[in-house]
């Protein structure tokens, strides 16, 4: 089969021909119908050998998955063959604390989360094995092209804002920071589980008009200037809940000198930037918190968000051959939404 495969440390990731995998027992089979391309990736390709934390190489990238149950390993079978399913990506131990309230993202394992795309063999490829069917989500009647983003940047976006909820009531403020793959969702998840007038922020004035178009109240350039025009927009009140999709020692900046009495920040974006919490250096009663990926149940919630109807991905769509493109659009700044690989 073909997969898009990072091989050699600081070399680009190619398409090449591999074995066909089969499922060992418990695991499953899938013929791959649609895979997204994830800014996360572009991390894994850019770092260092003395930096890098991922699967050994090489390593198949890809890890926003949507299939066909194609075959069993022994043992498995509780969806049939022909089932049209998305993959719950971070895959945990299934045994520890967290993973048996299905936290499997805050996996307490020893030997950690092992996402396909990033721990092990990924999706950007004609065929992937799931580690366990209870990583599978029937499909249903959705597509799985426009459905396959819901698995991460969906999920990701869904689980920051759902902790968040509390500050989304009537006559808040809420903030998107980023508005590419998750941040064009994050809008529209806001807007399904809140009342918050919403603001996005980004770099990019295509980004803006997106953001726009899903339903952003208002949408604003990131620079100098920013902090200045969201405090008139809240009235000088600062915003309520701001969600950092970009994670850069500008944007956390950003939202710090934005908050207001008793903010939520949430940082999505592994952009590396810090920001100091202590007296009075951020309004009282202001949280901050990272986020990684979502629980199993906050997967199920956000895919019936979309067959609700309330939440549409953005997608450019690209053939697994053409698999560097997408990459390397994304890398430019070039994407609208998702990309999405179509083997
Ligand atoms: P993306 O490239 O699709 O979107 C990023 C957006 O941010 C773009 O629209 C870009 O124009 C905008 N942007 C860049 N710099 C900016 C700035 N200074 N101010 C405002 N906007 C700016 O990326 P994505 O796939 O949506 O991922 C977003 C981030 O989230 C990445 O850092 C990614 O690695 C991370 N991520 C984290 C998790 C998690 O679990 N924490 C999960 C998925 C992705
Ligand atoms: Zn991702
Ligand atoms: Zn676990």
């Amino acid at each position: 089969m073909k997969a898009f495969q990072y091989r050699k440390f600081e070399d680009r990731a190619q398409v090449v021909e591999v074995p066909v995998p089969s499922p060992g027992p418990g695991q499953v089979l899938l013929r791959i119908t649609a895979a997204g391309v994830c800014h996360s990736d572009l991390h894994i390709l850019s770092s260092s050998q003395d930096d890098y934390r991922y699967g050994p190489l090489p390593l198949t990238l890809g890890h926003e998955a949507a299939g066909v149950v194609t075959a069993h390993g022994a043992g498995a079978g509780f969806y049939p063959l022909g089932t049209a399913v998305l993959v719950y990506g971070p895959w945990g131990c299934g045994m520890c604390r967290n993973c048996s309230a299905g936290e499997e993202n805050y996996c307490t394992d020893p030997g950690g989360v092992k996402p396909p795309g990033i721990a092990v063999d990924g999706a950007i490829a004609e065929y992937l094995v799931v580690d366990n069917e209870r990583h599978l989500i029937p499909l249903g009647d959705l597509d799985p092209v426009q459905a396959v983003a819901l698995t991460d940047a969906g999920l990701t976006s869904y689980h920051a804002i759902k902790r968040a909820v509390s500050r989304l009531g009537a006559g808040t403020f809420a903030v998107v920071i980023g508005a590419g793959g998750l941040g064009h969702l994050a809008i529209q998840i806001i807007r399904a589980l809140g009342a918050s007038t919403v603001i996005a922020v980004d770099v990019a004035e295509d980004k803006l008009q997106l953001a726009r178009h899903v339903g952003a109240d208002h949408a604003i350039l990131g620079d100098g200037q920013s902090a200045g025009l969201i405090n008139r927009l809240t009235n000088g009140a600062g915003a309520d809940a701001i969600f950092d999709f970009v994670g850069s020692e500008q944007t956390v900046t950003l939202a710090g000198d934005i908050a207001a009495t008793y903010a939520q920040i949430t940082i999505v974006g592994v952009g590396q930037g810090a920001l100091p919490v202590g007296y009075r250096r951020l309004p009282f009663e202001t949280n901050v918190r990272s986020v990684f990926w979502g629980t199993r149940s906050d997967l199920w919630e956000v895919i019936d968000l979309a067959r609700s109807g309330r939440l549409t991905v953005s997608v450019e769509i690209h053939s697994l051959e053409d698999a560097s493109q997408a990459y390397e659009r994304l890398a430019r700044g070039e994407v609208l939404g998702r990309a999405v690989i179509v083997p």
